[in-house]
């Protein structure tokens, strides 16, 4: 693994963790599948959506939230936290694939 691939994942898990610690997508699952807080679960029609979560691991989507999402108070408090660690995206200049990109 090259670093700049450990660098990724090691970012993608700082964000990923920042995510569920202001819970801001309230993303739960029931026996209809995967939700979150908001009408419309932006991974329900990607393919890389698994029973376990996400399989690629992306960056990309720790990055981007909906419209409706970024307006709430959980998100402006990831987002300040965050906000060190997106530097280090750039810093360090990783690519930040989409998500039929990535693999
Ligand atoms: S790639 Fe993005 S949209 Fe697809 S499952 Fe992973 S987090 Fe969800
Ligand atoms: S970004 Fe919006 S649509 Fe996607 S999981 Fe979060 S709240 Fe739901």
């Amino acid at each position: 693994m090259t670093e700049q691939k450990k660098l990724y994942l090691e970012l993608y898990d700082q964000l990923a963790a920042l995510q569920i610690k202001h819970n801001v997508c309230n993303i739960y699952c029931d026996s209809q599948g995967f939700h979150c807080g908001k009408n419309r679960f932006c991974c329900t029609d990607c393919d890389h959506l698994t029973e376990s979560g996400c399989r690629i691991r992306s960056l990309y989507c720790k990055i981007w939230f909906c419209p409706e999402c970024i307006v709430t108070t959980e998100y402006r408090s990831y987002i300040t936290e965050a906000i060190n660690v997106i530097a280090k995206i750039k810093e360090h200049n990783i690519p930040i694939p989409c998500r039929e990109e990535i693999q």
